[in-house]
C-alpha cells in the first residue's frame, strides 16, 4: 500500500489528477497539498466510495504532507498573466519546483517524484539539482512526466489513419491500442517533442498528412489555450496523462508488469543511458524515451528506439536536442548558479 502525495492539488490539473488517484486501489494514502483550497479539495473527494484515505493539508503543512510519501507528483504552478514574460513564468514555476523539491528532500527523500509542472525539459533539471545539492539524488526516482505528448501521438494517428486509409492499410485503429505503433521521445515541447512511428508501413499511410500529424502533437497544447479562449490550458488530458504513467510507477512498486511508457530522465544515471547518449552525440544529459521500471523507478531507459528512426525523425531529433541542451542548461543554471555539477 502506498501514500502518494500531490502538490498543487488544487489546480485545472491537480483537481481531475487527484480524483484519478483516488479511484486506484493500490493508493491507501492520499495526501493533497496546495498554498490554496487542498482541504477543501480533499473533503470532497474522501466522500468517495473507494479506500484511498484522502487528506488535505494547507500552505504550512507540505512536511505533512509529504512524510512517508512514497510516490510525489507535481503539478503546482502558476499561470502567466498578462504583462508576465515567459522568463518571469519560468523564474516563478522554477522557483516553485525547486522549493517543493527542497522539500521533498527533507521529507520523503527516496519517493519517486514525477514533475508536471512546466516547462519539463527545465524542472526536470531543477528537480534533479536541487535533490543532488541535498544530497539524496537517485537518477531513477526522477522522472518528467511526457505522457500527454504520447496521449495526443495515439489519438492523432489514429485519427488521420483511419481517415486516410492509404497505403493499403485497410483496419480500424483502436486509439486505445496505439502503443505498439507510436511513441515520443525527446522533450515537452513544442519542437522538442517528436513522435516515432513504430510500424515500417506507417509512414507511407501518412503520406502528406505526416507533416500535420507531427505539428499537431508538437503543438497539440495551442490547440487547446485556442479553444478555452486563454482561460486555461490543457488539464483534463494532462491530468489523465500524469495518472497513466503514475498507474505503472503503482503497479510496479506492487510488482505487476508495465507498460514502457517515455518519461524525461536523467541519462547519465540510469542502465543504457550513456549508449543513448552516444547515439545522440553527447548533447544532452536528459531526454524523454521509453523506460523500464522497476519498484516505480526508472532503472533503464530503451536507446533502441533511437537506432530505428526514420530520415525525417532523425531530422527532428537533431533539431531537438538543440533547443532542449538551452533549456537543460536553463534549468540546472537557476539551481547551481551557471555551473555544471
Ligand atoms: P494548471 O492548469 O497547470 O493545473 P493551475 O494554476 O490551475 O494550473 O494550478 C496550479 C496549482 O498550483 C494552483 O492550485 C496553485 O495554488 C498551486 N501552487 C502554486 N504554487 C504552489 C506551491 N508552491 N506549492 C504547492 N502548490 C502550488
Amino acid at each position: 500500500m502506498v501514500k502518494v502525495a500531490v502538490v498543487g492539488a488544487s489546480g485545472g490539473i491537480g483537481q481531475p489528477l487527484s480524483l484519478l488517484l483516488k479511484l486506484n486501489p493500490y493508493v491507501s494514502e492520499l495526501a493533497l497539498y496546495d498554498v490554496r483550497l487542498a482541504k477543501g479539495v480533499a473533503q470532497d473527494l474522501s466522500h468517495i466510495s473507494t479506500n484511498a484515505e484522502c487528506r488535505g493539508y494547507d500552505k504550512e503543512e507540505i512536511g505533512q504532507a509529504l512524510k512517508g510519501a512514497q510516490v510525489v507528483l507535481i503539478p503546482a504552478g502558476v499561470p502567466r498573466k498578462p504583462g508576465m514574460t515567459r522568463d518571469d513564468l519560468f523564474k516563478i514555476n522554477a522557483g516553485i519546483v525547486r522549493g517543493i523539491c527542497s522539500s521533498i528532500a527533507q521529507y520523503c527523500p527516496s519517493a519517486r517524484v514525477l514533475v508536471i509542472s512546466n516547462p519539463v525539459n527545465s524542472t526536470v533539471p531543477i528537480a534533479a539539482e536541487t535533490l543532488k545539492a541535498a544530497g539524496c539524488f537517485s537518477a531513477g526516482n526522477v522522472m518528467g512526466v511526457t505522457t500527454l505528448d504520447v496521449v495526443r501521438a495515439e489519438t492523432f494517428l489514429a485519427d488521420y489513419l483511419n481517415a486516410s486509409k492509404r497505403g493499403g492499410l485497410t483496419r480500424q485503429f483502436d486509439k486505445t491500442r496505439m502503443q505498439k505503433d507510436v511513441t515520443v521521445i525527446g522533450g515537452h515541447s513544442g519542437t522538442t517533442i517528436v513522435p516515432v512511428l513504430l510500424g515500417s508501413s506507417l509512414n507511407a499511410a501518412l503520406g502528406a498528412e505526416y507533416g500535420k500529424f507531427v505539428h499537431r502533437v508538437q503543438f497539440g497544447g495551442d490547440e487547446v489555450v485556442k479553444a478555452k479562449e486563454g482561460a486555461g490550458s490543457a488539464t483534463l488530458s494532462m491530468a489523465l496523462a500524469g495518472y497513466r504513467f503514475a498507474e505503472q510507477v503503482l503497479r510496479s512498486i506492487h510488482r505487476e508488469s508495465t507498460d514502457p511508457l517515455p518519461a524525461f530522465v536523467y541519462l547519465p544515471g540510469l542502465e543504457n543511458g550513456s549508449a543513448a547518449q552516444k547515439k545522440l552525440k553527447d548533447t544532452v544529459d536528459y531526454f524523454a524515451l521509453p523506460i523500464t521500471l522497476v519498484d516505480g523507478r526508472a532503472a533503464k531507459v530503451d536507446s533502441t528506439v533511437l537506432d530505428r528512426l526514420s530520415a525525417q525523425e532523425h531530422q527532428l531529433v537533431e533539431r531537438a536536442v538543440l533547443e532542449l541542451s538551452t533549456s537543460i542548461q536553463k534549468g540546472t543554471g537557476f539551481v547551481v548558479g551557471g555551473s555544471k555539477l
